[in-house]
């Protein structure tokens, strides 16, 4: 059932829209370090296995506008894993239907992501090890009652939250977004 999210218009126009209300929950604090007015500098993404997006994609950020400062602030995102080059969306669907059971073979997989068999088990092992002992993951895993078994991600991850399978990817990209703003994604695991 998730297969049928790859390149659907509406989660991703849904999906940037959670991005502009987290974008403005930033811009309404101000700079965080002088508090500050912030300005839009939005980074200009060409995000990959991504082809039926038209035009240019922006991850949302802002900078502020006073001399001597120019602070960036650059929100939690629901699209962008961190900095690398595909979209949040790709990189889940990939995970759980490479995980099998799901009737998607690895060829197919392949094909329907449009990245390499090194790519999907690099991205394999992000979701079984860097994930999981990250920091993030170390404190965000006790809001499970019973505990999310790692080798199952993220389908044990996507299971716990309730609805059809777009809610369950955006209420799993909420979920992971605080990474979207540290340093765990900017590993070369992606
Ligand atoms: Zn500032």
């Amino acid at each position: 059932m998730y297969q049928r999210l790859l390149g659907h218009e509406r989660i991703r126009k849904f999906l940037l829209r959670c991005d502009h209300e987290l974008a403005e929950e930033i811009r309404r604090e101000g700079c965080p370090r002088c508090s500050g007015r912030l300005h839009q500098a939005n980074y200009l993404r060409k995000p990959r296995g991504d082809d039926s997006a038209p035009g240019p994609v922006f991850r949302l950020s802002f900078c502020c506008g006073v001399e001597g400062c120019r602070k960036r602030a650059t929100p939690r995102s629901l699209r962008f894993l961190g900095r690398k080059v595909y979209l949040g969306l790709t990189v889940v669907i990939a995970g759980v239907l490479g995980q099998g059971g799901s009737g998607v073979g690895a060829g197919q997989l392949q094909k329907l992501i449009g990245v390499s068999r090194r790519t999907l088990r690099r991205w394999r092992g992000w979701w079984t090890t860097l994930l999981v002992e990250s920091r993030f993951w170390q404190a965000a895993r006790g809001r499970f009652q019973t505990p999310i078994s790692a080798a199952d991600l993220p389908r044990d991850l996507l299971d716990r939250f309730p609805g059809n399978a777009r809610d369950r990817v955006t209420a799993l990209l909420r979920f992971l977004s605080p990474l979207t703003t540290n340093s765990l994604l900017e590993s070369p695991a992606f």
